[in-house]
């Protein structure tokens, strides 16, 4: 098979498929597996409750099944859901926006895609101002060389906690690199915050640090804001420095989702940014897809109108997660204890503990190996440091665990990863 450039990217090989597809596979084995690798939410009851009453209300109601599933969308998005969405960010947050300013994709992932491409070809890049970043982006890129990042600087709070730090310094050196021809052009910024995979928070003062080095050098500031507020608000207030609130004008493109409020199945995404903006993505869409899913539209608009999402985003996900990750850090620190060198990234947010094993004598892509014979499925760190071409250490020593999954799983990988660990070092 003769396949261009974009066939071979996009439908060959790349180190995340064979990842996700080594993963599939021990899944498959017959023996029990710790499933703590993906970026599957966890099944909250309480939620799947309102998402099964939704439903049966539009069943309920004459004719609203139909169109939910009986018309092609605009690519834009459902006008009143566009509209729902515009009003409730208004009341919530004072931000002047309006339907012009919202466009809905087929997942969030779809939406960093086209963000990702529409700004960075051959010969300019998309700069991550902090790694480690999320996996999803790497391979997103049609150019050959798509980003270029800068490290953190890191932060140890204690012994087994730390805390990467957005190096201003560092942002604001690529942007001048790019500027005076020392470097490839920029086309944007792009941050996840919360962050895949290190649950940092990058604060609100830091945000809008970046914001004006992005007014400075004219260039766009992508915030994937996948488990932020107001919903899922998969934020812990009580760690993170100060307030976290979302930080909107017209030259920040924000990415939201519904996956984390427990509809990954229905594939939304949700752009909010200039009318620029939303115009291109629309027209992308409708090349693209011609149209949006249209059922988490419907399950959710009603949601948006009486302002009730983020208050069950804070009552029903946020106190799940915190219960969760608070028994991860207990349970770590009890399997590792004082034997070995660890730590774990200060978990201000998402659904991922990030685990740091300073020195270990292998690379943690070895140590995925060893921990998936035994029935432990982790993602490696490595595939989390794309953009920067140095040799960092520190990009083979940490490993993403999905801390919310079932508190047995949790007991039973952490034991076996603790032990693993001992091992090499012993060796
Ligand atoms: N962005 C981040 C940071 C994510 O972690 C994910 C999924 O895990 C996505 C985007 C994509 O989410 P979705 O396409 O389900 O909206």
């Amino acid at each position: 098979m003769d396949l261009t450039r974009f066939g071979r990217s996009f439908g060959g090989h790349t180190g995340i498929m064979d990842l996700m597809d080594d993963m599939g596979r021990a899944l498959a084995a017959d023996r029990p597996v710790h499933m703590l690798g993906g970026g599957n939410p966890a099944r909250i009851p309480a939620m799947e409750t309102v998402w099964r009453r939704r439903m049966e209300e539009i069943l309920a109601r004459p004719g609203e099944y139909e169109s939910m599933v009986g018309n092609y969308d605009r690519p834009q998005g459902r006008e009143r859901f566009g509209d729902a969405f515009a009003l409730y960010l208004r009341d919530r947050y004072g931000w002047d926006l309006g339907p012009e300013n919202i466009a809905v994709t087929n997942g969030s992932q779809t939406a960093m895609f086209l963000l990702i491409n529409m700004f960075s070809e051959e010969g300019r890049r998309i700069l991550l101002p902090i790694l480690p970043e999320y996996i999803g982006y790497a391979d997103q890129g049609i150019a050959e060389e798509s980003f270029v990042a800068c490290r953190p600087r890191i932060e140890q709070r204690d012994a087994h906690s730390f805390k990467y730090r957005l190096d201003l310094d560092a942002v604001e050196a690529a942007l001048v690199a790019a500027e005076t021809g020392r470097a490839d052009p920029i086309g944007a910024i792009l941050i996840s915050r919360p962050t895949n995979p290190s649950g940092n928070v990058v604060t609100d003062a830091e945000l809008h640090r970046l914001d004006v080095l992005a007014e400075r050098f004219s260039v766009p500031l992508i915030v994937d804001n996948a488990y932020g507020v107001p919903f899922p608000h998969i934020i812990f207030d009580e760690i993170v420095e100060g307030d976290v609130r979302p930080l909107w004008n017209d030259r920040i493109i924000l990415g939201m989702s519904l996956s984390k409020i427990g509809l990954p199945g229905v594939r939304t995404g949700i752009v909010i940014a200039s009318p620029e903006i939303i115009t291109a993505l629309s027209r992308a869409n409708a090349i693209l897809s011609l149209a949006n899913g249209t059922v988490g539209q419907y399950l959710v608009e009603p949601l948006l109108r009486d302002g009730t999402i983020g208050r069950l985003a804070e009552e029903a996900i946020t106190p799940f997660y915190r219960e969760r990750a608070a028994f991860a850090r207990e349970t770590m620190g009890a399997a590792f204890g004082d034997a070995v060198p660890w730590a774990i990234h200060r978990l201000e947010g998402s659904i991922f503990l990030w685990l740091w094993l300073p020195d270990l004598p292998v690379p943690t892509k070895e140590l995925y190996r060893r921990l998936k014979e035994r029935g432990v499925i982790v993602v490696p760190g490595e595939y989390f440091f794309f953009g920067d071409t140095t040799d960092w250490a520190h990009s083979r020593q940490c490993l993403r665990i999905n801390y919310g999954r079932e508190p047995e799983s949790i007991e039973a990988g952490f034991t076996i990863i603790a032990e693993e660990v001992r091992a090499l070092w012993r060796r």
